[in-house]
């Protein structure tokens, strides 16, 4: 339980310290073991047997409460990472900012943490450390400590709920259990001082606020916006990690807004975040908030999603404008232009989001066959369509004319016919195109953006 003085500044969205847990027995909370991941109930088990404290916690505790299918389920106790390695033949010991054990069943992976004290304290062993950086940002974060301690260095207040297996109770440190009925995110804590220890806790409570469906309290929302810049402290390659939470939660286009509103999406795609300012209301925005919704609906019907596309949209409009510039600066060929810009705004990007390889590939063959649509001559078209990242180019470019890019709707009702004709209709379509569409090799001038020019084919086409 809060101490009056914390009770009071949680009403503030604030809480200090945390003292004792409200505990909601068996009888009272309604989860039950057989709601669990079995090999979760294996590891509770285990390590209770093996005389440790273990305790699900986090996520799973708080979506089963709310009645969600939880994510994963996560452990956690008092062995250290290298005790629990000697209870687990399936367990890797990972992370060097924040230790834990992963105990690996086939596909299934059940992260097992040990809980953390306070940083500042008395170290111990080598291991046992924490590390700030000048920015208030914990590099390191491996000083072991107790549960109620564990509990404060929690994000989120609904995210300090501890399920017991000694006793089959809730363990609620931090009055997450109200906050759930209240439907808030608030953080534990000073929410300037839990942002500058990881400023990631910005973007997790955008992404909380709308898978949950609740709000983020005034205290924990108010300093996004000028902290916002610390993102760029952050690894890119954990920016990355974050993105994909956010863009294939199902709520995609809720999180976009959310971090275009807090000022955080400049952290991550700045150059697609200057079009958009300077561009209200237009094409480029609809382009990429269609995009958004496109991937919640084939998320929420189970359906595939590839990053790829999602990258390959974000950045396609910063890769328009580059490859104007290099035509117009540079006196570049198209070709070439295209080619040079491709490489600037993926390495440019890769400074705030590292996008994996296999994923840019992806979206430069996207790009790429966005310049071939209207090379469909002789056996060009059939080649096309045979190209592995054919289906989503083309929906790529049936998203920029639902998005309003009116100059591409001719091509693209071409191909949306030949890929509903058959051999033979497909034969006589190509022919009767004539000669017009053979492609030449001959560099053709293009604008970027939504904007149409007399004599434009496809966006950004040319050669
Ligand atoms: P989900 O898995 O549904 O995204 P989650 O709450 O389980 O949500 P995880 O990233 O799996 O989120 O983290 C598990 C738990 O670890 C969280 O519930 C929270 O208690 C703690 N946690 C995770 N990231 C942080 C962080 N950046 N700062 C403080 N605590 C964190
Ligand atoms: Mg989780």
């Amino acid at each position: 339980m809060l101490s009056a003085k914390d009770a009071s500044d949680a009403e503030h969205g604030q809480i200090t310290t945390l003292n004792e847990p409200v505990i909601i027995p068996r009888s009272e909370h309604g989860i039950s073991r057989s709601q669990f991941s079995p090999n979760a109930l294996k590891v509770l088990y285990r390590l209770k047997d093996g005389g440790y404290e273990a305790y699900l916690v986090g996520g799973c505790v708080r979506d089963l409460l709310l009645g969600l299918q939880p994510k994963d389920f996560d452990v956690v106790t008092n062995a250290t990472p290298e005790q629990v390695k000697k209870l687990f033949r399936n367990c890797r010991l990972i992370g060097r900012r924040f230790r834990l054990a992963h105990i690996v069943f086939g596909r299934e992976v059940i992260e097992v943490a040990t809980m953390r004290g306070h940083h500042g304290g008395d170290g111990g062993g080598k291991n046992n450390i924490s590390h700030a950086s000048e920015h208030g940002q914990l590099l390191r974060d491996n000083v072991y400590g107790t549960i109620d301690e564990d509990a404060e260095r929690r994000d989120f207040t609904i995210n300090a709920l501890y399920y017991s297996i000694k006793d089959f109770c809730i363990y609620d440190y931090a009055n997450g259990v109200k906050a759930i009925k209240n439907r808030r995110i608030e953080l534990i804590g000073d929410p300037e001082t839990r942002y500058r220890e990881d400023p990631v806790r910005m973007l997790r409570a955008i992404r909380f606020a709308t898978k949950l469906d609740m709000s983020i309290s005034p205290a924990t929302a108010k300093p996004i916006k000028e902290l916002a810049d610390l993102l760029s402290n952050i690894p890119p390659a954990r920016l990355f990690e974050e993105c994909l939470k956010l863009f294939l939660s199902g709520k995609a286009e809720a999180n976009f807004k959310a971090l275009r509103e807090f000022g955080l999406f400049k952290h991550l795609f700045p150059a697609l975040d200057k079009i958009l300012d300077a561009n209200p209301d237009s094409m480029q925005e609809r382009f990429i908030t269609q995009m958004f919704i496109n991937t919640d609906a084939r998320i929420n019907n189970d359906k595939k999603v590839t990053p790829a596309f999602i990258f390959a949209a974000l950045l396609w409009f910063p890769l328009l404008q580059r490859c104007q510039e290099l035509m117009q600066r540079e006196q570049l060929p198209h070709f070439d232009a295209l080619a040079a810009a491709m490489n600037q705004v993926l390495s440019e990007s890769a400074q705030q989001v590292a996008v994996p390889k296999r994923f840019t590939l992806g979206a430069r063959d996207i790009w790429h066959i966005q310049h071939r649509f209207d090379k469909r001559g002789g056996q060009r078209a059939y080649r096309l369509s045979q190209q592995p990242r054919f289906k989503a180019a083309y929906d790529f470019m049936l998203l920029l004319v639902d998005s309003g890019q009116d100059d591409l709707k001719e091509l693209c009702d071409w191909w949306t016919a030949y890929l509903n004709a058959d051999v033979n209709g497909q034969k006589m379509m190509v022919k009767s195109l004539g000669g017009t569409t053979r492609g030449s090799g001959r560099p053709r001038r293009r604008r970027s953006g939504g904007s149409k020019r007399k004599g434009d084919k496809a966006a950004g086409e040319s050669s």
